[in-house]
């Protein structure tokens, strides 16, 4: 396949919204797919080389890519950034100043999918001594063989700024389309996907063995699988209604990990599905250790207890770093509070009820203080659950979450066989919300100094794939939050308003939707302002909203949906 024929689509994608459009072309495109070179072609429509889970990852900075420009078209560095300062997307600058090439390349090919993905990764790949100036020769051969528009769509996936407005779930809609015409059968797909984290790996089986292979996939170690995620409900008492008879775990607050053993090798899994093994020596330890298995894949919660007392998140997320490790795990050592099993020993536990998965762990695990079992209670009223629930709040816990005794694990589902319960429940009358960054202000006052002044914030509208905004926030940063925010939203910012971003108000930037923060607020109200669940004038809005935190460990697709909006909007109500 060419190169140019992917980029005619990737042209298109950008400038289309609905959904369905975008879906039919992505189908369209799969069918001048083959088994080779499908693969390539689905990591490339996600703007990754290869899944988060390997490392690899393709991270060329600006600068890289300035040198690569000038190297291609002569131009000075200096000429390069006064052009970039213009357009503010090194992507528009490349395709300009590459319309006439200083230097092209001695065989001057086309480039196809496959010459463009293998540069790709050798760039991603490459390190040790030398490794800049690989990359800088990589990207300039890209370069020098390009058109304008292929060098912009080069230029913007190495440095992370494709705006395809793509999500996984449309890939995974443009299967089913491609097989069956709708959407009929994108349950298999989907399932294959939580199941492994990796859709080219179930594009490439589907073309190569048919959908009864995909709908086969099965758990396996090293490929993480997608969180089972909860839902909530108001209190105890709608909880046992709900459930009845049901397990009640403490709410950790601290890090979900997928920890997968087999033979000797540990991996750490992010609830985003990146590898953190590096990060949480003592965990690895921990599980070669206390595990009485040889292949195991399960969850927990890691969180900082000191003197026998549960630290707060802040503490437990300095854990979150890639120098430094041994000294700050030695200050701040993590507890492991299993809750979940979900492999073992060559089989796939995720069908069994919950109650089995949770006895077979108990049963592996040996006695330890380090990797423990989640503390929890055999609830059989609605009293039994509120008074567990205020144990563990007074222990230093979030809340509780009760699961359904006898539900599978549904990965990548928020279903009620998880219902959690916490304390700012009963405090307030909406529960945090996780919402995407779309924009920011500039600081009046004494907020001119961080060159920041607060944050124009959206929901996920799943149906339109749209980011709608619900909330402006001008208060919870620290100053050293405020720098935070100047600085990586500095490195994100675009000229215009992202085309998979609905907003009626301006910000003073517009940004990429890359990060994820989670702010409580007093109440949703409706507001002609918020596009978030618009019907006719009126959309939803949060009052007196204040940020609390990074949400570093959610990918914008797992942000507060529109639906969870108006469901918290009803909760509200009654
Ligand atoms: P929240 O913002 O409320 O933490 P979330 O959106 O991050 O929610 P949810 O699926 O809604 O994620 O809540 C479940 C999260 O609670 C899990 O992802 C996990 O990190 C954490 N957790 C803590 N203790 C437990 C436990 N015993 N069982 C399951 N999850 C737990």
């Amino acid at each position: 396949m060419l190169f140019s024929d992917l980029t005619a689509v990737f042209e298109k994608l950008e400038a289309t919204r609905a959904r369905l459009e975008i879906t039919s072309d992505v189908a369209k495109l799969l069918k001048e797919c083959d088994s080779r070179n499908v693969r390539k072609v689905v990591y490339l429509l996600q703007g990754i080389v290869q899944p988060s889970f390997t490392g690899v990852d393709l991270g060329v900075g600006d600068k890289l890519a300035q040198q690569a420009i000038s190297r291609v078209s002569g131009k000075t560095i200096k000429q390069i950034e006064a052009s970039y300062r213009k357009t503010g997307d090194l992507g528009e600058t490349g395709k300009e100043l590459l319309s006439i090439k200083a230097q092209t390349s001695l065989v001057n090919a086309e480039l196809s999918v496959d010459k463009v993905y293998d540069n790709f990764y050798k760039i991603a790949t490459a390190s040790g001594q030398g490794s800049q100036d690989l990359k800088i020769k990589l990207l300039s051969e890209l370069l020098s063989n390009s058109s304008p528009v292929e060098a912009k769509v080069i230029l913007r996936f190495t440095t992370g700024s494709l705006r395809l407005g793509l999500g996984d779930q449309t890939i995974i809609d443009a299967f089913s389309f491609f097989e069956k015409g709708d959407k009929s059968v994108k349950q298999v797909f989907e399932k294959a996907f939580n199941f492994t984290s990796d859709l080219g790996f179930v594009a490439e089986l589907f073309f190569e063995k048919g959908l009864q292979a995909v709908d086969e996939v099965k758990p396996m170690p090293f490929n993480p699988i997608r969180p089972a995620l909860a839902e909530r409900l108001q209190d105890s008492k709608e909880i046992f209604e709900k459930l009845g008879k049901c397990s009640v775990e403490g709410k950790y607050d601290g890090f979900r990990l997928q920890v997968h053993l087999s033979n000797g090798r540990v991996e750490i899994y992010s609830r985003k599905q990146e590898k953190i093994t590096e990060m949480f020596p003592e965990i690895v330890e921990g599980v070669k250790k206390y595990f009485n298995a040889k292949q195991v894949i399960f969850e927990g919660e890691a969180i900082v207890v000191k003197d026998g007392k549960f630290l707060p998140f802040q503490a437990t997320i300095q854990r979150k770093r890639k120098h430094g490790v041994s000294e700050k795990a030695k200050e701040l050592p993590l507890k492991l509070y299993c809750f979940e099993l979900l492999y073992l020993d060559g089989k796939d536990l995720t069908g069994l009820k919950y109650e089995q998965r949770r006895t077979k762990l108990d049963s592996i695990i040996k006695n330890n203080t380090d990797v423990v079992l989640a503390n929890r209670i055999i609830a059989s009223s609605s009293e039994e659950i509120e008074e567990y629930f205020l144990d563990c709040l007074a222990k230093g816990l979030e809340g509780v979450i009760a699961k359904d005794l006898n539900a599978p694990y549904v990965a990548g589902g928020r279903k009620f066989a998880w219902i959690k319960l916490k304390k700012s429940y009963s405090d307030k009358l909406v529960d945090t919300v996780d919402v995407v960054i779309v924009g920011y202000y500039y600081g009046k006052g004494k907020r001119t100094q961080f060159g920041f002044g607060g944050l124009l914030t959206a929901v996920l509208n799943e149906d339109s794939n749209e980011f709608e905004t619900i909330a402006k926030i001008g208060t919870g940063f620290s100053e050293e939050q405020m720098s935070f925010f100047q600085n990586e939203l500095g490195k994100i910012k675009l000229k215009q308003k992202p085309s998979n971003v609905s907003s009626l108000i301006d910000a003073d930037e517009w940004v990429q939707p890359k990060i994820v923060v989670e702010i409580a607020a007093d109440e949703i109200t409706k507001s002609p302002m918020h596009t978030a669940g618009m019907v006719g004038r009126e959309g939803y809005a949060l009052r007196f909203p204040r940020f609390l935190r990074i949400r570093e460990d959610k990918s914008v697709d797992e942000c507060t949906t529109v639906l969870e909006v108006l469901e918290l909007f009803e909760r509200q109500r009654r």
